[in-house]
């Protein structure tokens, strides 16, 4: 029988959720859905010093908003818990001393002191094949000398016991054969002297713990695996292995080099999927939710970030995405984030979006418009009017609030150099004569014939009846948006404009 199928992901909550921290998850959840498995949270917080009040709960609202909740996690206990590495501190130690026993790691005494003037010594030091024969270990240090260094509690780590010349082969979903050659990797501390597990041990021992299956996680990972692997067997766990998934990084928009925030900050665009505020400094990162992003144009957008069906097809809602997801169609290359691209599934998202639900994200994006003065019937008329012209959902501002609250006249000057006594009377008998229980229709061929009678061109007055009623030259159609603003508004509006292009 095939094994149960359980997945992790295990983000250190140390800061904002970059988007390949999302994709990440995204894989391991179409990947559990798809086969009935468990998508499991696990957070990696054995490193007090880089804990950060608040990430965790960010972590868990991020991937809530993406809709990819887990089975399991810190807020969600299955039967595999604590799912905070922190809270699991005391399963650690014995594997770390188990390994030692054996002969596949040893105590290191080295004091920070000792180590900083190695590294003045050698300035490429690495712990390592070359190095732990002079410095101060168990396997340098006589065995009465360790137990009493260990007896009295004297600072030490475990480190892992790096096997000469040796190939440490594996089969990556992705990559297919994967092999590291043991003399180039360094002896990783596993256990550190506050008794906490180092990321190395800890994602091993856990993993077996909560019986993974496979593991979906970034590249950057992959010069972690040899060590991973040998601790697999040292451990004596080789046959319970999940199996491995390296996934592509997600590259800059010029392909050269792994995305980062600071790409984000320099060119403009998010990286983070929600907003995130540093508790330290303050500072604030803004997140696709917040810079108007559908999270199911996110989330869609992510899955096509090395991936693709084969078909062509783009759009997918996430059911879909289950379905379709396989890992023989993960590519091997960096996946170029492309932020055009990013707007472009949400434009289309935002077409594709019932007017029910976008009204309730344009309703929890803005409290200032004056959007709870108007009934639902009317605000459903205003988002059918726009969807097509937004970007993002912030964009509903930009687009629409004119239906809210009187514009500014901002293109006056567009206008004014041709303005006339004979416009100014057209407009004036067109507002007077316009009536509620007409059509839109009737009300753009009134104004075209009554320009007409006036002896003016429709496209004449076309433009300055735009702005009169949205303040510039944008806007869905100008009949339209008068006809729901209603004849009262409209007749305001047209006296404003007179007034305004005089
Ligand atoms: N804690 C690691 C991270 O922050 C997890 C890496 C892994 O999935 O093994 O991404």
């Amino acid at each position: 029988m095939e094994k149960n199928i359980r997945v992790r992901f295990a983000p250190s909550p140390t800061g904002g959720l970059h988007l390949g921290g999302v994709r990440t998850a995204l894989f391991n959840y179409l990947f559990a859905k798809q086969h009935n498995g468990t998508f499991i949270l696990r957070v990696e917080d054995t490193d007090q010093n880089r804990f950060v009040p608040g990430a965790e709960e960010y972590i868990v609202d991020c991937l809530d908003w993406c809709g990819i909740t887990p089975d399991e996690s810190p807020q969600k206990p299955g039967a595999y818990g604590p799912y905070r590495q922190s809270e699991r501190k005391s399963t650690y130690k014995p594997f770390a001393d188990q390994l030692v026993a054996d002969g596949y790691a040893y105590y290191a005494f080295d004091t920070p002191e000792e180590l900083a003037a190695k590294r003045e010594e050698l300035p490429n030091f690495l712990y390592g094949q070359q190095t732990r024969m002079s410095m101060r270990n168990s396997l340098t240090l006589p065995a009465e000398e360790v137990a009493s260094l260990l007896a009295s509690q004297t600072p030490h780590v475990v480190r892992i016991k790096m096997p000469e010349n040796e190939q440490v082969t594996f089969t990556d979903m992705i990559r297919g054969q994967v092999s590291f050659d043991t003399n180039l990797v360094d002896d990783k501390v596993l256990l550190k002297a506050d008794g906490m597990p180092t990321y190395h041990l800890a994602v091993v021992v856990d993993d077996k713990a909560m019986e993974i299956s496979h593991v979906f996680r970034g590249e950057e990972w992959l010069p972690s695996a040899p060590i991973h692997l040998l601790l697999w067997k040292y451990l004596g766990w080789e046959s319970l292995m999940p199996q491995w998934a390296h996934l592509p990084l997600i590259l800059k928009p010029d392909g050269h080099g792994k995305l980062s925030k600071r790409d984000g900050d320099r060119l403009g665009f998010p990286v983070y999927a929600m907003t995130w505020t540093d508790p330290k400094t303050g500072a604030v990162t803004e997140g696709f939710k917040e810079r108007g992003f559908l999270s199911q144009a996110f989330v869609n957008m992510l899955a096509l970030l090395g991936w693709n069906d084969g078909s062509g097809k783009e759009i997918f809602l996430l059911p879909e995405l289950v379905a379709a997801f396989s890992v023989d169609r993960i590519s091997k290359a960096g996946a170029k984030f492309d932020f055009e691209k990013a707007k472009w599934f949400n434009h289309e998202w935002i077409k594709l979006t019932d007017t029910d639900l976008l009204r309730t994200e344009i309703l929890n994006a803005f409290d200032d418009l004056a959007l709870k003065n108007v009934t639902t019937q009317y605000l459903d008329q205003v988002i059918d009017l726009v969807k097509e012209r937004l970007n993002g959902i912030t964009d509903f501002r930009k687009e629409a609030s004119f239906f809210f609250d009187d514009p500014e006249i901002v293109e006056a000057d567009s206008v004014r150099p041709k303005w006339t006594p004979e416009k100014a009377a057209f407009f004036e008998a067109f507002a007077a004569q316009l009536n509620n229980s007409d059509p839109a229709q009737q009300w753009e061929e009134q104004f075209k014939a009554m320009a007409e009678t006036k002896g003016l061109k429709p496209g004449e007055v076309m433009l300055p009846f735009r702005i009169m009623l949205v303040g510039g030259k944008f806007g869905p159609g100008v009949f339209d948006i008068a006809k729901l603003l209603g004849a009262d508004t409209t007749q305001q509006r047209i006296n404003k404009g007179i007034i305004a292009f005089s």
